[in-house]
């Protein structure tokens, strides 16, 4: 909303002729912008909030294609993707750059977020050895099995899966998706071909967790779900619940202590206990959620195109126990050790480079007994 706002005064210089005249009409453009505000005729516009929880295993018998959000299994690719593109994400990209060893993959999601005719895949890998600290994540860009259709474009798509505004930016689909929409989009996909997948050999190395389909919830949606829930019973009486965007009040006093004062990361610990399963949070140029008030994040501009990055989503702790391994020698817990990375992507989601390197913060979790015991409350 700011940015067309901006515009607006932007047009305004352009119809007058006198500077003085101009800082005027601005200044009384402002106040009469700020007037509106606080009138509440005018509301900042809230970028919505997705949470991708597992769902049901995804069996061996069902075809999957590179525009499923899942975690585990293998990583699927558009039939576009060149193979030299794959052969050196795989021989180069994937591999730790502190121990050398291949990356795991986590997961990958379908997140279309303008009207590119493109079909944009993120994908998720990390180094096995916690102690690296070093995650891949992968935007892979690639002409859609819509392209010649525009009512069929990424966008429209989602914009009439559901009832969001038609100028929404986030297109993240919702839950409500489920197999069926995934059925056709395979349909519309096939005419591609298969997807592409990485050599056999190098696909043990890396997919060792069970596959899981991801499913998706409109956050506000899940609190007003909590807040009926909450009405008849005697808990909501004891905590108030999040006012999405709002500066929450401690529940009482001891927790002022319990998180030294720092309203991030209570409100960050807040949700984590609301939804503890909560794998992926997704807001396309909206606001992380940070575990702690104190982090300094200067995302790096775009190597191909120079944009700045803009946060897209991160991955929760619940993604840890969700990440199920094919083997049971292989503990999770041994393998991932983070309680939030932020991953920030080009803003203008160029599209010249089929496989795109994106940067992501790690944040750790604190150790503190007391924040067990509050995450540990119902
Ligand atoms: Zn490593
Ligand atoms: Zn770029």
């Amino acid at each position: 909303m700011f940015t067309s706002s901006q515009n607006h005064v932007d047009v305004s210089l352009a119809s007058f002729g006198c500077v003085e005249t101009v800082c005027f009409e601005v200044d009384i453009f402002c106040q009469f912008l700020l007037s509106l505000v606080m009138a509440g005729g005018m509301e900042e516009k809230k970028i919505p909030v997705y949470i991708g929880f597992s769902e049901s295993l995804i069996k061996n018998s069902e075809k999957i294609d590179w525009t499923v959000n899942k975690i585990g299994g293998v990583p699927v690719f558009s039939p576009l993707i060149s193979d030299d593109c794959l052969t050196k994400l795989v021989d180069h990209d994937l591999l730790c750059s502190k121990c050398q060893d291949p990356c795991l993959f986590l997961g990958q999601i379908i997140s279309p977020v303008d009207d590119k005719p493109v079909d944009r895949v993120l994908y998720f890998f990390s180094c096995q050895r916690n102690k690296c600290d070093y995650f891949v994540v992968v935007r892979c860009v690639s002409q859609s099995a819509n392209k010649s259709d525009d009512q069929n474009s990424p966008r429209e798509k989602m914009d009439n899966d559901d009832d969001r505004d038609d100028d929404e930016e986030v297109y993240w689909s919702d839950g409500d998706e489920s197999e069926d929409d995934q059925i056709n989009e395979s349909d519309n996909v096939s005419s591609l071909g298969p997807p592409k997948q990485l050599p056999t050999q190098k696909l043990k190395q890396i997919a060792i967790f069970k596959p899981f389909y991801i499913g998706i919830d409109d956050e506000e949606d899940l609190e007003k779900e909590r807040k009926s829930s909450r009405q008849t019973s005697e808990l909501s009486k004891e905590m108030p619940l999040i006012e999405p965007g709002g500066d929450e009040q401690y529940e009482n006093v001891e927790l002022q202590t319990v998180f030294k004062g720092d309203r991030a990361s209570y409100k960050f610990h807040k949700k984590l206990r609301d939804h503890p399963d909560q794998m992926i949070r997704y807001s396309w140029q909206g606001q992380p959620c940070l575990n702690r008030s104190d982090c300094e994040l200067n995302p790096t501009a775009c190597e191909h195109c120079g944009s700045i990055r803009n946060f897209e989503c991160q991955l929760m702790p619940g993604l840890i126990p969700g990440l199920k391994p094919f083997s049971s020698s292989d503990k999770t817990s041994n393998l991932l050790d983070f309680e939030t990375v932020l991953i920030y992507s080009c803003s203008n989601n160029c599209i010249d480079s089929q496989v795109n390197l994106e940067q992501y913060f790690i944040l750790k979790e604190p150790e503190d007994d007391m924040l067990e015991e509050f995450l540990s409350r119902k």
